[in-house]
């Protein structure tokens, strides 16, 4: 059994390595060759924490993801409050094979989710990227959305702005003009991710301009919502997965109120199997729901597991 822990996974995983992971398990998950089980999401009996399963299979891979949400670790231990570890399975015997830190890997993991949606559906001449949310989460989603466009120019909007010059850092780093901006500021925007805690919408329709495409990241609990429902049923709305966008993603909303219907909405996959056009024309509204599923961390544990055997920094224990 192979382990690699949390502290590794830096020197391990590179943004372009979890891009390829994402990329080619949504591709199987929309060609049927892959799929997620029923996520498992528990209320835990003390520290008000949330703890959960997300597993799946796909070709050469099998495994789950175990973790969840101590809101109080980091006042109290110093410990980041997300907390999680993936372990993989021989496909063929079930016996295991790898435990893997999480936590680093689940943001490359959601970056790559948006990137690859921004890859695939947002017009070639995108050139300002707009970012709603300035957490954890939101640093990683700039910097591999950044890699995707000849983006000239970062605008952003967050509800606590004194959070902003985190995010302005990162477009330093690349050389990219940063402005903070109203909401209504985001209808120059070309892209837009939203990547925030938000159980109500902020980012509204009349806010985002035709030819946009949106990577909404945030939404991934029943209740949560980032966007306003009509915005879905202006766009052309893709996911990862249908069944968890329609009950825990941004499309929950829309769906329920009669907006959009769950056969409305395209698996990435597809697109990036080629057997769905994507953006058909340069006005329209193209909107991503990454809700976060299993097999993108079971994909991208797999490929720093073969990092770490090939490179010779793998610790293997017998079992
Ligand atoms: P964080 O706590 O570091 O940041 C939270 C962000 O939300 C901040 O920008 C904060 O200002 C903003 N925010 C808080 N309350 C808000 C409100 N009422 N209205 C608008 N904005 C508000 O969190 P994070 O780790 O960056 O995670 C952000 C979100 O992404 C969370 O909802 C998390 O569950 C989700 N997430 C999704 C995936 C996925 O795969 N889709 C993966 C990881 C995290």
């Amino acid at each position: 059994m192979t382990i690699v822990p949390e502290g590794a996974i830096a020197d391990l995983l590179t943004r372009e390595a979890a891009f390829a992971a994402v990329e080619q398990v949504f591709a199987d998950m929309a060609s049927g060759s892959a799929r997620n089980f029923p996520v498992v999401r528990e209320a835990m009996p003390t520290e008000d924490a949330l703890y959960g399963f997300k597993g799946g299979v796909a070709p050469g891979i099998l495994g789950l993801k175990a973790g969840g949400y101590w809101p109080h670790n980091l006042d109290k231990n110093g410990l980041i409050n997300h907390q999680s570890t993936v372990f993989l399975f021989d496909p063929e015997t079930g016996r295991v094979s790898a435990m893997v830190g999480g936590n680093l890997l689940t943001a490359l993991r959601t970056a790559a989710a948006s990137a690859v949606s921004i890859k695939h559906l947002a017009r070639l001449d995108a050139k300002v990227l707009g970012m709603i949310g300035a957490g954890h989460q939101a640093k990683f989603q700039l910097r591999a959305a950044l890699e995707q466009r000849d983006f000239d120019k970062v605008i952003a909007w967050n509800l606590h702005p004194e959070m902003l010059p985190g995010l302005a850092e990162v477009a330093a780093e690349t050389g990219i003009p940063f402005e903070p901006v109203d909401l209504s500021g985001m209808i120059a925007a070309d892209a837009i991710i939203t990547i925030t805690s938000s159980f109500a919408p902020t980012l509204l329709a009349e806010h985002v301009s035709p030819g946009t495409h949106i990577a909404c990241m945030g939404t991934d609990t029943i209740g949560k919502q980032e966007v306003e429902a009509a915005l879905l049923g202006k766009a052309t709305v893709f996911c990862d997965e249908v069944a968890q966008s329609t009950t825990l993603g941004e499309a929950q909303h829309a769906v329920s109120n009669g907006l959009i219907s769950a056969d409305a909405i395209t698996q990435i996959g597809a697109v990036i199997n080629g057997t769905h056009p994507g953006r058909t024309s340069n006005r329209e509204i193209t909107l991503f729901d990454g809700t976060g599923v299993g097999l993108q961390d079971l994909a991208v544990a797999g490929s720093i597991v073969d990092v770490a055997v090939a490179n010779g920094t793998a610790t293997i224990v017998p079992i």
